[in-house]
């Protein structure tokens, strides 16, 4: 029985039934609609993994687990999969994989055909509430109209996800069905999630996005460095790089850490040569404004708003800049500050940091090493991959390997 009938639940089926197709496997989900998160993926167009995908892509809980899940089953033999059951794959920037027809569903429905061309039973509006073990396993499960009903299994796979996008069924309760269980529980939050700023600066330059190099560092760790595009929005910062940098963010914060986290405008520069291109600037175009020149630099109206910002007056050329503000302006182009309010939280979360521990799993297995019978997928483990296509290979490794756990545990 299969609790979760997302891309991790959907998988561990089809290949649990691949594997062993004398077993009756079971999909239990809550939500009325399956799929609802594959269907929102990649901006529906669902970003099924990634060309080159390596433990060091993650977060959470030990790499080695994390490298021996993925190295089980890799982003080629995902690639394999998709491709047999109707779905090619082409690359995009950043090495990530679309499907050709640049639609989550087809990649969903080619999951459920397979399901159902295999026998595997998916059942929609079925909520557990409770997991009791004591010898098999009694399922009790919330139908809608029909009240509840209670299921015995002698095998239950986890594959609840975490606590992102919860109107899609994800809200959590598969942390305390774990935890009923007898796991314990990495705390979680949001992570791939848009930030919000005390400033007021980004109102003005909401919709502009460009690259940055942005750093998170607190007193206890190595600083952690993301470079890629970010995107001002009217509640902060938005964009790939602000999406991978938020979980550091909201780790920090979970740990009551202080935390500083800048944004470098120039990617690559330090003090040294970002000043040395401003001084170029002001040689070769030194009777340009600053806020004009800048702009070969930067956006256009951030380099308007850094220029206030360090009080250059709107009619100083280059070739007027002087050294104090030159310095002021170079510290704001590489080392920014950003005053972060919170996140947008869950409702907007990609994907969930935190969860059930990777050293209460086996990782040839996915099996729980605190109840026998119970196999652990997908989000719902203390797993978190960078954007790009990796959270989803998590859950095809994953699920592949709790396949061949489950045919290990019935033969
Ligand atoms: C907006 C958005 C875009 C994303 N885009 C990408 C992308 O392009 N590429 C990528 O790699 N990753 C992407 N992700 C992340 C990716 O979707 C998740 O990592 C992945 O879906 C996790 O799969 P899962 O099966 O473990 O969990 P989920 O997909 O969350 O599935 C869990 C399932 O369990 C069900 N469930 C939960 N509790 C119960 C219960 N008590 N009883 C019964 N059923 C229950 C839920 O209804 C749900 O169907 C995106 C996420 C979001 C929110």
């Amino acid at each position: 029985m299969i609790v979760g009938a997302g891309a991790a639940g959907l998988a561990a089926g089809i290949f649990c039934a691949r594997l062993r197709p004398d077993l009756r496997i079971t999909i239990l989900d809550g939500a009325q609609k399956i799929g609802a998160k594959i269907l929102v993926s990649g901006g529906g167009r669902c970003n099924v993994t990634n060309v080159r995908v390596i433990a060091e892509d993650f977060w959470g809980g030990s790499r080695n687990t994390i490298r021996r899940v993925l190295r089980a089953f890799t982003e080629k033999q995902t690639v394999e999969f998709f491709h047999e059951i109707g779905v090619s794959l082409h690359e995009e920037q950043w090495g990530k994989l679309f499907p050709d027809s640049n639609s989550a569903k087809t990649v969903l429905n080619a999951l459920l055909s397979e399901a159902g061309r295999l026998g595997v039973t998916i059942m929609p509006g079925h909520r557990v509430v409770d997991i009791q073990h004591c010898e098999v396993f009694e399922i009790q499960i919330d139908v809608p109209r029909t009240g509840s009903k209670t299921l015995t299994t002698g095998c239950v796979v986890l594959a609840t996800g975490g606590r992102s996008l919860p109107k899609s069924g994800s809200d959590g309760l598969g942390f305390q069905l774990a935890q009923s269980l007898g796991h314990s529980l990495v705390e979680q939050t949001p992570g791939l999630v848009p930030l919000e700023l005390d400033d007021t600066f980004h109102g003005e330059l909401s919709g502009i996005a460009h690259e940055v190099e942005l750093t998170i560092k607190t007193a206890h760790e190595n600083p952690v460095r993301i470079s890629g595009p970010m995107l001002w929005t009217h509640f902060g910062v938005s964009g790939p790089a602000v999406l991978d940098a938020s979980r550091h963010w909201h780790r920090a914060k979970l740990l009551n850490q202080e935390v500083t986290f800048t944004a470098n405008f120039l990617p690559g520069s330090d003090f040294v040569t970002a000043e040395a291109r401003l001084l170029d600037l002001t040689k070769n175009e030194s009777n340009t404004l600053v806020r004009n020149a800048l702009a070969a630099l930067i956006p256009n109206r951030l380099a308007e708003m850094l220029c206030r910002e360090v009080e250059i007056p709107g009619r100083m050329t280059m070739g007027q800049l002087d050294r104090d503000r030159r310095r002021r302006l170079v510290h704001v182009l590489i080392e920014r500050e950003f005053r972060i309010r919170g996140s947008r939280g869950y409702n907007y979360a990609e994907v969930t940091a935190g969860g059930v521990p990777l050293d209460e799993i086996d990782p040839s297995t996915m099996a729980s090493r605190k109840c026998p019978g119970l196999f652990l997928v997908g989000e719902i483990l203390d797993v978190d991959g960078r954007i790009g296509g990796f959270n989803f290979q998590w859950a095809w490794s994953s699920a592949h390997v709790t396949a061949s756990g489950i045919a290990r545990f019935f033969s």
